[in-house]
């Protein structure tokens, strides 16, 4: 009885809707809000289960099941992306959901969060078989989505490849071409330059901010990355070029360290379409290590859970930037806070991917392309904006910035829902 009680407090612990509640909670109560608007808030407003026929490359069926999660849409349709992954759940995606209408808040788009999910195993999938089941996803959920509803985009193990097959389904459903039903597609498809690299990019925007406040320098500063799939993969390059050095940096199978800094463009031109790299090599370090690595930024940048009450003691970095959602459990956030970590939160350093899909929904809207500078600049804006407003609130209310930015990233939403005389 006892293991399963303590097993359960543990579940609680990682439990990433729950620990979503609670601060979206606290964060109410900070800015004066009555009880009802958190029983809003506390779960998506639809939520639907798929499940998808795919004929696969061995002739045989195999049924795969789907998640949309809309959070709220009283601010404007609803956004985020779909992973593919072998861990999606109905609960992990109902956090991300509200973890995406979060970040629309934090940098002020007119969205409201959604999220999507596929429990599958793209890895071991072949192109064909992707191909059925991303156009199965979208005619199972097209009833719910669509430019002026819920706008998709990608996440973990998906792609501008993957969202051109979405697209097209979608569009030949509503009979016309329609590219603002998705995000993050190939350029000649209608997507936005800058879109791949835009998470890596407001990464690194916070980083450099992060740094200015605490008084640091970025040339030579020393960074390790947790996960080399988009996010990890470019930031790498980015805090290569700004003369960082780079020395730790892992995929799911382990991490590679070299305190005098890792060869990046080596290991960017071996990596595969998935982000693995360190298969390729005999002297790895695992991933619990590598967070635990003697370092001044750290960027989990892979999936949830990541830093725990169980090792955050052990991190040395003294700026954690959170580029994956949810890689900090709230017990290992107290005890970061608490040694004096600059921890900055997942729904702020993140927000550059949902921001520049935003940019590509109104380029498709209107039907006139910005170059690649105009979005850099327009990204700039937004995220060092957000930042700021983010810090100033965790300083003027004496809270931590994971409490700052849902204080910041809940507001409009409330309001938006309290106009609407919703409640
Ligand atoms: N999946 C990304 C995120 O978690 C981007 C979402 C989007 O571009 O809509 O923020």
């Amino acid at each position: 009885m006892v293991t399963d009680k303590a097993s359960d407090a543990q579940n609680d612990k990682l439990n990433v809707l729950k620990s979503t509640q609670t601060v979206v909670q606290i964060a109410l109560e900070k800015l004066g809000y009555p009880d009802e608007v958190f029983e809003l808030l506390k779960e998506p407003i639809r939520m639907m289960t798929v499940r998808i026929p795919v004929r696969m490359d061995n002739d045989a069926v195999k049924i795969f099941t789907g998640y949309r999660a809309q959070h709220n849409d009283a601010v404007g349709p609803t956004k985020g992306g779909v992973r593919f992954h072998p861990n999606v759940s109905e609960n992990e995606v109902k956090a991300l959901s509200i973890w995406m209408s979060l970040k629309a808040g934090i940098v002020d788009l007119p969205y409201g969060g959604g999220k999507g999910g596929i429990v599958c195993d793209p890895r071991e999938m072949s192109f064909r078989e992707l191909e059925g089941l991303s156009r199965g996803y979208v005619r199972a959920i097209s009833q719910i989505v669509g430019p002026t509803k819920d706008i998709p985009a990608p996440d973990v193990f998906t792609n501008p490849q993957i969202m051109a097959w979405m697209m097209d389904e979608y569009s030949r459903i509503d009979e016309f071409n329609n590219p603002g039903f998705i995000t993050g597609k190939p350029l000649v498809l209608g997507g936005s330059h800058g879109r791949e690299s835009a998470t890596a990019k407001g990464v690194t925007i916070c980083i450099d901010e992060a740094i200015k406040k605490q008084g640091m320098e970025l040339k030579g500063a020393r960074v390790v990355i947790q996960g080399f799939g988009n996010a990890g993969s470019f930031l790498a390059k980015f805090m290569h070029d700004a003369g960082a050095k780079v020395i730790g940096i892992s995929d799911a199978y382990g991490g590679l360290h070299d305190p005098d800094g890792l060869d990046i463009d080596y290991l960017l031109d071996r990596r595969d379409s998935f982000g693995t790299v360190t298969k390729l090599f005999n002297d790895t370090i695992t991933n619990e290590e590598l967070l635990e690595l003697d370092c001044d930024i750290l960027v989990p940048a892979a999936v949830e859970n990541q830093i725990t009450e169980d090792n955050a003691d052990k991190v040395r970095a003294s700026i954690v930037v959170e580029a994956a959602n949810g890689p900090t459990t709230l017990a290992a956030t107290k005890i970061l806070n608490d040694k004096g970590t600059l921890l900055v939160p997942d729904v702020l350093a993140s927000a550059g991917g949902v921001t520049v899909s935003y940019f590509e929904w109104v380029q498709n809207n209107q039907g006139y392309y910005w170059s690649e500078e105009e979005i850099e600049e327009k990204l700039y804006k937004v995220m060092t904006k957000a930042f700021n407003t983010v810090y100033n609130t965790a300083q003027t209310r004496r809270v931590d910035m994971r409490l700052a930015a849902y204080m910041v990233g809940v507001r409009k939403m409330a309001e938006a829902a309290r106009f609407r005389g919703w409640i």
